[in-house]
């Protein structure tokens, strides 16, 4: 069995809509598990809603009226006005109305997830009804029934023990009556509330039915021809990789090649599952694979992450940073949720640099030692060279270097632009 994920951007109308409906036509001899993104920038929206709903602000209705309307929208250009698909979808957005008719009670993070993914759950409604429409047998699923997750709201964390049990009960005998379509992103706790699994996390949902189905290939259907060199909405003489070691794209993936999510490699290279990036709009295009393998490779790779902090640490007293102090400030990375990008530790400082969020950051602050002084620097870029060479740098790095950290495979500048 295959599976087959499509993102927001293929997902984003309802022409993109009837395109997958063309690309599944040729895919019916085998089976096939289909994991769908909310549609186009819907949970950019959804949390904007989530946000204003939380601070109590008066727009909330208005982001809301724009999220069903686009998505209506959709749905009136793809069925017509009498079909089932209409009242479905109103019935899974009466959740964000039964959620925002009162005050917010619980934490942010837990009422983030229950509104924003209500987008995937509508774009899966859709695309599920769309197939049978077109006669692709297909059986729509909910993906809480299976992705079971610990209950760290919008970051979550897979239980793999019960999802695996769950997902091989039932999915094979689904699958070998048509198509299943199901939601990337969203998992489901032991006390039944939904969580999410991080931004962009749908990758990683399709990696891990894969995973636990024993798959033959994920393909992740995309808007590039494959996985390229650099952003081409950054850099315009890109170079698309043929293949890639799962080595390679974990380290891509990490310092935000945000091409797949940095979760995705790891349950399919245990299994040696191969994973295609291919192009929805070129589908009979070969793409780029990773899978196992050594391929070596010459072209520098060029990944640029934004909205990064710097900080510096050093002793009050000016003593060295002792061990047992940079283990205390891991552990305070740790419980903050934090991963750090680069590291650099001196006798009297220790630097580290990484994605900046305001509350994860206020964490981490509250949690180190008092004997520390804290400086930080945020608002800085990370500039990560793979396979480096002095032009590549030359080219691509400029602004005042605020850390550089470099071995033979891997260059990191953090800068000030
Ligand atoms: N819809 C979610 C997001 O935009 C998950 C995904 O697309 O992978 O982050």
């Amino acid at each position: 069995m295959q599976v087959f994920k499509f993102g927001g951007a293929s997902v984003k109308d309802a022409t993109a809509i009837k395109n997958i409906g063309t690309i599944l036509q040729s895919y019916t001899s085998k089976p096939l598990l289909i994991v769908v993104s909310a549609m186009g920038k819907t949970t950019n929206a959804l949390e904007k809603l989530a946000e204003s709903y939380f601070n109590q602000r008066n727009d909330v209705h208005e982001i809301f009226e724009e999220v069903k309307n686009y998505h209506f929208e959709i749905i009136h250009q793809l069925f017509d006005q009498q079909h089932s698909v209409y009242d479905e979808v109103s019935n899974t957005f009466v959740e964000i109305d039964w959620i925002i008719e009162d005050e917010p009670v619980d934490e942010y993070d837990f009422i983030y997830d229950q509104i924003v993914s209500i987008g995937e759950l509508v774009s899966s409604k859709i695309i599920g009804q769309y197939l049978n429409h077109i006669g692709l047998t297909t059986k729509w699923l909910d993906a809480r029934s299976y992705i079971q997750t610990d209950n760290v709201y919008r970051e979550a964390h897979i239980n793999w023990d019960k999802t695996s049990e769950l997902i091989q009960k039932d999915i094979p005998k689904i699958l070998a009556n048509g198509f299943a379509v199901t939601q990337g992103f969203i998992g489901n706790t032991s006390e039944n509330f939904t969580t999410t699994l991080g931004r962009e996390g749908s990758d990683y949902t399709a990696a891990i039915f894969a995973s636990c189905l024993n798959a033959e290939s994920v393909t992740v259907w995309k808007d590039v021809s494959g996985i390229l060199n650099a952003d081409p909405k950054l850099f315009d003489d890109c170079i698309k990789f043929d293949e890639l070691s799962y080595e390679e794209a974990i380290e891509m993936t990490y310092y935000g090649a945000t091409v797949i999510h940095p979760k995705t490699i790891k349950p399919l290279q245990n299994k040696h599952i191969p994973l295609y990036v291919k192009p929805f709009l070129a589908p009979h295009e070969s793409g780029t694979v990773i899978r196992e393998a050594t391929i070596a490779i010459s072209t520098p790779i060029i990944i640029v992450k934004n909205s990064q902090v710097l900080i510096t640490l050093h002793t009050k007293d000016l003593a060295f940073v002792t061990e047992n102090q940079v283990s205390d400030i891991f552990k305070a990375f740790a419980d903050a949720y934090i991963k750090v990008n680069t590291l650099q530790i001196s006798a009297l400082t220790f630097s580290a640099s990484f994605d900046f969020d305001e509350n994860k950051f206020d964490r981490f602050k509250t949690l180190l030692s008092a004997d520390l002084d804290l400086r930080y620097n945020t608002d800085l870029k990370l500039i990560t060279i793979r396979h480096p060479n002095n032009e590549a740098i030359k080219k691509h790095v400029s602004g005042e270097i605020y850390l550089e950290e470099r071995n033979r495979n891997t260059a990191h500048f953090v800068i000030k632009v």
